[in-house]
C-alpha cells in the first residue's frame, strides 16, 4: 500500500500506516529522516489533563479529556518506547498535560529507565506535585526537569493558570533542587501584555540560582492562534531589553540540537535560554519527534501529520511492527513549519502535545 501523496505533504493526519507496508525509510540507528536529520528525542505526553489551565494553552478552562481507555496503557507505552530505543531513540521527556498528574508515574519510570538504549529522561512540570514526587522520582530514574513559571507575581501568576498557587511552584521548585535534578531550567511563556514587564526580574534569577531560565515565544497552537498571533515577543526584542538593563549578555556554549540560545547576564550565575520557535526557528536541527497520551507520533509540533501507533498496537503489531512504524514515521518528518507560508496546526492544542 502506497502512502497517499497529499498525506505526506499536506497538513492531513495520517490515521494508520499499515506495518506490512514496504516503505521508503532508512533501516540505519539511529534513524535519520528524509533530510538527515539525526531523530533521537521522543517526548513522551504522559496525560491530557494538567491541574492548571494556563491562557496560553488551554483555550477554555473546561476544555474535554480524552477518555481513560483512549490513553495507551503502560505496557503499551513501554512496547513503544522500547521500539523507539531500537530505532535509536535515546533521550525521552515526560510532559502532557501534567506528566505528575499519571497513575504509577515512578514505576513507570523505573521501568522507562530500564530500557536498554535509553540514556536520559527530563520531565516538563508545573511543579506542584513534586513536594511530594521529586525525591521518588529521582530515585526512579528522572534525571531533570523543566519547571513552567510565567510570573513572580502571585496575583499575576494566579491569572495566568486560572487558578494555580505561585508558592505552591516555588516549593515544587525548590523540592527539585534539594532531590538533585540537575540543571534546573525554569520555563516562561511570554505573551505581551501578560508578562513582557517581568522579563529583567525573571532574568534576574540567574544573578543567584545556577538555573537555566528559557524564555519562550507563544506558538499558534489550536484554540489560543488568536493570542499567540497579537501576544508574540520576539527572542530579538527580549535580548535587546535585558542587554539595555544588564549590559552586554555572553553568549554560550550552544549545544547543537538545543532549541534554546543561550546567554550569561554578566556576573551571573546561571543562564538564560531563548526558545524562538516563531521567529527564527530551530528545524534544520529539530532531533524529535511527539508521542501523544492516545498513542499517535506527532511529527511536527506545528503541523498535525501523525502516525497511529495505538491502532498498529492494539491491532497487534509486534516490536518490530512498531519499530519499523516508528522509522517510517522518522522518515515522513517534515522539514519544518509553515507559520511563515500561514500554515496553522488545527489538530491538538498544546496541552495535548506537550510543548
Ligand atoms: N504541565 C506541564 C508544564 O506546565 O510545564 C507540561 C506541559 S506544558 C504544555 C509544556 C510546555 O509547553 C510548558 O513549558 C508550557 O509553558 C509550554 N506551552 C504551552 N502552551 C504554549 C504555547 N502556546 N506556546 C509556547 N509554549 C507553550
Amino acid at each position: 500500500m502506497a502512502l497517499p501523496p497529499k498525506a505526506i505533504q499536506g497538513t492531513v493526519p495520517l490515521t494508520f500506516v499499515a506495518p506490512h507496508q514496504t516503505a521508503p525509510y532508512a533501516t540505519d540507528t539511529p534513524a535519520h529522516d528524509a533530510y538527515g536529520r539525526r531523530i533521537d528525542y521522543l517526548r513522551v505526553s504522559l496525560t491530557d489533563r494538567c491541574n492548571l489551565r494556563c491562557v496560553y494553552c488551554v483555550p477554555t478552562p473546561d476544555l474535554p479529556h480524552a477518555p481513560h481507555a483512549a490513553l495507551l496503557t503502560n505496557d503499551e507505552l513501554l512496547l513503544v518506547v522500547r521500539a523507539a530505543a531500537a530505532a535509536g531513540f535515546r533521550k525521552l521527556r515526560l510532559t502532557g498535560g501534567e506528566p505528575t498528574l499519571r497513575h504509577e508515574l515512578v514505576e513507570l519510570i523505573r521501568a522507562l529507565k530500564a530500557i536498554p538504549g535509553i540514556e536520559q529522561i527530563a520531565m516538563t512540570t508545573n511543579a506542584l506535585r513534586l513536594p511530594k514526587l521529586a525525591g521518588p522520582l529521582k530515585a526512579a530514574g528522572l534525571d531533570r526537569v523543566n519547571i513552567s513559571i510565567d510570573s513572580l507575581d502571585p496575583v499575576k501568576f494566579r491569572q495566568i493558570s486560572r487558578g494555580g498557587s505561585l508558592a505552591e511552584v516555588w516549593a515544587g521548585v525548590h523540592a527539585a533542587a534539594a532531590a538533585g535534578l540537575h540543571p534546573l531550567k525554569l520555563n516562561a511563556v511570554i505573551v505581551r501584555g501578560m508578562n513582557d514587564a517581568e522579563v529583567l526580574q525573571l532574568a534576574a534569577l540567574t544573578l543567584e540560582h545556577p538555573w537555566e531560565f528559557r524564555f519562550i515565544e507563544v506558538m499558534p497552537l489550536r484554540g489560543v492562534a488568536g493570542l499567540a498571533e497579537e501576544g508574540v515577543v520576539s527572542s530579538a526584542e527580549l535580548l535587546a531589553r535585558l542587554a539595555a538593563h544588564f549590559g552586554t549578555l555572553e553568549p554560550c556554549e550552544q549545544k547543537r540540537a538545543d532549541p534554546a540560545r543561550c546567554y550569561r547576564l554578566p556576573g551571573a550565575q546561571g543562564k538564560l535560554g531563548f526558545i524562538s520557535a516563531v521567529t527564527d526557528p530551530f528545524c534544520a536541527t529539530c532531533n524529535r519527534m511527539r508521542l501523544t497520551a492516545d498513542g499517535r507520533l506527532h511529527l511536527c509540533l506545528l503541523r498535525d501529520h501523525e502516525v497511529d501507533l495505538r491502532a498498529a498496537i492494539r491491532n497487534g503489531a509486534s516490536h518490530a511492527e512498531v519499530e519499523q512504524l516508528i522509522r517510517h514515521a522518522v522518515h515522513l518528518k517534515p522539514w519544518g513549519h509553515g507559520l511563515p507560508e500561514g500554515v496553522r496546526p488545527q489538530l491538538r492544542g498544546m496541552a495535548e502535545l506537550g510543548g
